[in-house]
């Protein structure tokens, strides 16, 4: 077995096209709707909670990016950033995280699942 030596030069010409929706993660800002090209830098994570019951919660890490222009937070599915951008991007506070209402139920069911 080798182990191969993972190229993070190739992060260097990561990009990503997005549109600035606010999908994902309730704030207070507006989402502009602009198209973004989004770079490694531009990517952060969140720690969401969402509390069970009484002693239950479940924690999970949402990845997306904060709008330069409206400032609002969008979510990228994380399947579709490199793990190793996933693993160094910075993580955002929570502002009121346990309010997520700007998910449909059909997005709020696929984050159960992960
Ligand atoms: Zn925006």
């Amino acid at each position: 077995m080798q182990i191969l030596k993972r190229d993070d030069s190739k992060l260097k010409d990561w990009s990503l096209e997005v549109e600035c929706t606010g999908i994902g993660y309730d704030n207070k800002n507006k989402p502009c709707y602009s198209p973004l090209k989004l770079e490694d830098s531009d990517i952060v994570k969140l720690r969401q909670k969402e509390s069970l019951g009484e002693n239950a919660s479940r924690h999970w890490l949402s990845y997306g990016f904060i709008c330069c222009q409206c400032n609002c937070f969008t979510e990228i599915p994380g399947y579709i950033i490199p793990s190793a951008i996933r693993s160094y991007c910075p993580q955002i506070a929570p502002k009121g995280s346990e309010d997520y209402s700007r998910l449909s139920k059909k997005e709020k069911e696929l984050s159960e699942e992960l």
